[in-house]
């Protein structure tokens, strides 16, 4: 199974895709697909927007891509400049990437750069949590809390300290809902201190947790009560919102929603919503500082760093998600579309949770709604209902694992923020008909 995505279905019998308009996508056959995840949460305009395929072609026909290292460009520092506003004060610089992995890649190399540059070489462990995915390169496989993912690679990764994922669903043993903010961040700084201080570089995580939990907003006060833990002791705090940011949630940064800002920031899927892969990691004003007073540059970078069309392709998309006022639809409209979502799968009792933010929504399926015990990975309920869907023409985002790192079957949601609402309805009408029909299949 590859683990960039979740589908799970065989490379070697896909569909082949034909084209693309709006929330649709359109197979050889003519079959028509509503398009209710983008894959993994990627497609925030939809397909083929003519005015992102203008601005892509207008770029490509001046020139595709101008190496990084020798050529700034407009649609550089023109994305650059937008997306800093976008994220509120605190951040100074983008480093682009061509994807999440590589962005998270580079938010863990500036951290250690930032420590380096500073003198305190000891600063060289991550800590992160479980159920938790940032990507498939293995510095950022090492921070991952994903079991299934990383065995075939253990004995090779970076030594990572792992606490508890932030998951009101299922909390820690013994711990009350109500603190667990308060739980998890005594669990992180007794982590900082059993490493030592000195030894700690970053804390990394996802504020609203994708492909390993199944979308999963950490609870309320979690970003801030970390963030606390970590400046008292000199750790760095990382946000991955490669799937959570760019607007998905219905603020720019996921973690505008609670008011706080980390130090580094990796983003993705979104930023350039599938038209051309593109990634960064922003870089906040101290990290900065510390790195370009010592070392001139950052450390860290590819060939296609900054590539010329892609970051076209992200200016175009975000100038249009911001004209068209598409974040505050993607708050008002995100909310109800979960509350129309848990109500439309509140006839199956095998539906545990329904939670998430703005346009990214995830479904919980547990075999027990009161001990929460998940259905045995070898029904694989997960990917049956994303097959399902698939048949009827809609594509979801199947996800397993949320529960032990194998067990455990959710699905996620995260429809393109200009989706209609006709289209929502679609997207839950079909939903709620695949999890009735793989829950009615039996195993
Ligand atoms: N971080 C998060 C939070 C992700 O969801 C993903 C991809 N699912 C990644 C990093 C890795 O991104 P990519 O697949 O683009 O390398």
């Amino acid at each position: 199974m590859a683990t960039g995505g979740g589908s799970g279905f065989g490379l070697s019998d896909l569909s082949r895709i034909s084209h693309g308009r709006g929330s649709y996508v359109f197979d050889e056959s003519g079959k028509a697909y509503l398009d209710g995840s983008g894959g993994p949460a990627v497609f925030c305009l939809g397909h083929a927007h003519p005015e992102v395929n203008a601005a892509i072609g207008r770029q490509l026909e001046s020139i595709a891509y101008a190496y990084r290292y020798l050529f700034s460009s407009t649609a550089l520092e023109q994305l650059s400049a937008l997306l800093l506003r976008l994220c509120g004060p605190g951040f100074r610089d983008v480093i682009y990437t061509g994807d999440g992995s590589e962005a998270v890649e580079s938010a863990l190399k500036v951290a250690l750069q930032y420590f380096a540059a500073r003198g305190q070489m000891t600063k060289r462990r991550f800590i992160a949590r479980e159920r938790s995915w940032h990507g498939n390169t293995l510095g950022a496989l090492s921070v991952s809390g994903f079991a299934s993912r990383r065995r075939a690679f253990e004995g090779s990764l970076l030594e990572v300290t792992f606490v508890s994922a932030a998951n009101a669903y299922r909390p820690p043993l013994g711990c009350p809902p109500d603190g667990l903010s308060a739980h998890l961040a005594r669990e992180l700084e007794q982590a900082i201190l059993a490493a030592g201080p000195q030894n700690v570089a970053a804390f990394i995580y996802e504020p609203v947790v994708g492909a390993a939990g199944g979308v999963v907003p950490a609870p309320p006060g979690y970003a801030a009560a970390v963030q606390a833990v970590c400046r008292r002791h000199g750790v760095l705090v990382i946000a991955d919102e490669v799937m959570c940011g760019a607007g998905r949630t219905g603020t720019w940064r996921a973690l505008q929603h609670e008011e706080v800002v980390p130090d580094i920031m990796s983003v993705a899927k979104g930023l350039a919503g599938g038209y051309i892969p593109l990634g960064a990691t922003l870089v906040g004003d101290g990290v900065a500082q510390a790195i370009l007073d010592t070392d001139g540059a950052y450390m860290t970078g590819h060939t296609f760093t900054g590539h010329t069309a892609a970051c076209a392709a992200g200016l175009a998309v975000q100038k249009i998600i911001e004209r068209d006022r598409l974040l505050e639809r993607v708050q008002t409209t995100g909310a109800r579309f979960q509350q129309a979502l848990r109500h439309s799968l509140s006839g199956f009792a095998e539906v545990g949770d329904v939670r998430g933010r703005g346009f990214f929504v995830g479904v919980e399926l547990v075999r027990d709604p009161g001990t929460r015990e998940p259905f045995p990975q070898s029904r694989a309920l997960s990917y049956d209902i994303g097959q399902r869907a698939f048949a009827d023409g809609l594509i979801c985002y199947p996800c397993s694992g949320n529960v032990d790192g194998a067990a455990g079957d959710t699905i996620i949601l995260a429809p393109p923020y200009n989706a209609s609402d006709a289209e929502l309805e679609e997207i839950m009408v079909r939903l709620t008909r695949a999890v009735g029909a793989a829950l009615a299949g039996g195993s």
